[in-house]
């Protein structure tokens, strides 16, 4: 079984608005859920026995906060409308990550290069879990927690490792919906982070900041959860501009497979059989086309990010089913060797070139 790294999973998130207990399985968790629940945030795809089965053993864990003026927001999830706010709730998840890492051996938070690789080295006795732990990373998407740019600090010393300044437009820089460029205090911001070597996730940018950020921010850059708009145009989506700036600067991109971000006019409620495996290893596939190699595509499946089993391709239930990409781009051609470094090795050249001893 391939290692896999999945970039962009919104966990605290889901614990703090929905009370997701992701230690038990998905399939419980989905048994358990009320029909408003899951019609608000899809059929869960996540949980303790799936990331093992499906050999998970890095996630990008979320520190996510959505403004209230989103058309997403509901009686279930958490908004705000001032930085304060936004600061709290993200702190409460970090609270969150802790708890589990805390309560749970299975899991460990990863804010160092050793934690990492302590994550990834089999333990001795080897536990149920086949020896391995799931190491979570943390990745703040939307920056707005971040009351004033020089807090970027405070938010490192908490172990978060990513920052992606937007999700909608933010007091930093446009975001998805919301074109703009970065603002004043969004150039502040990257200063600070690169002070910290943190990685820049791109995602969610929207593109005029986007360019800026990359002309301008030192430090390792991603795209977490981003398509390619070859397929599905849009501002959420990546040009084809984008993807070659992300490539050169030695960055990552991670696929979703998300049917709406896979099948040009798929909607909430379309079917699921409207994308398969093959779509989402297409999709790897025009990201290693465009860079000429594998080392540039990666997942970042968003899993219980709003959308959930009806809403991923046929063949992916939960996450679980991720090693079938992994076998599907052996059926396209790729070598063990690129397989592995697009199902966790490119993710750990940036998570080992970013973190600190
Ligand atoms: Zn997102």
């Amino acid at each position: 079984m391939t290692l896999i790294v999945d970039a962009h999973e919104d966990i605290a998130w889901n614990i703090l608005c929905y009370g997701r207990d992701y230690t038990r399985s998905a399939l419980v968790t989905r048994a358990q859920e009320t029909e408003a629940v899951i019609a608000e945030t899809g059929l869960a795809t996540l949980g303790l026995p799936e990331w093992l089965a499906g050999g998970v053993g890095v996630i990008f864990g979320t520190l996510f906060t959505r403004p209230r003026r989103s058309k997403f927001a509901s009686p279930f999830s958490k908004s705000y409308t001032t930085a304060e706010e936004a600061f709290s709730q993200a702190m409460q998840q970090i609270d969150i990550y802790r708890r589990l890492a805390d309560e749970h051996n299975q899991f460990r938070l990863i804010a160092t290069r050793s934690d990492l690789e302590d994550a990834l080295a089999p333990r001795q006795p080897p536990p149920e879990n086949g020896g391995r732990q799931i190491g979570i990373v943390l990745l703040m998407e939307n920056a707005d927690p971040i009351r004033k740019p020089d807090e970027v600090e405070r938010w490192y010393d908490e172990g978060v490792r990513l920052i992606g300044p937007a999700w909608m437009g933010t007091r930093y820089c446009g975001g998805t919906g919301e074109p703009g460029p970065l603002t004043d205090d969004g150039v502040r911001l990257l200063r600070y982070m690169q002070d910290l070597n943190l990685v820049l996730d791109t995602s969610h940018m929207a593109e005029q900041a986007f360019f800026q950020a990359i002309d301008r921010y030192g430090g390792p850059v991603i795209a977490s959860h981003s398509n390619p708009r070859h397929y599905v145009n849009g501002d959420r989506h990546l040009s084809d501009d984008m993807i070659r700036a992300l490539v050169q600067r030695d960055g990552v991109i991670g696929i979703v497979p998300f049917n709406k971000f896979l099948v040009p006019g798929w909607e909430r409620g379309d079917r699921k059989d409207a994308a398969s495996v093959s779509t989402i290893v297409r999709a790897i596939d025009y990201v290693c086309q465009r860079a000429g190699d594998a080392q540039h595509a990666g997942l970042g499946t968003d899993f219980d990010g709003g959308f959930g089993a009806e809403a991923t391709p046929a063949g992916i239930d939960t996450i679980a089913d991720l090693q079938k990409i992994g076998d599907g781009l052996r059926e396209a051609g790729y070598t063990s060797s690129d397989i592995e470094a697009v199902m966790s090795g490119n993710w750990l050249r940036v998570l080992r070139r970013s973190l600190p001893d």
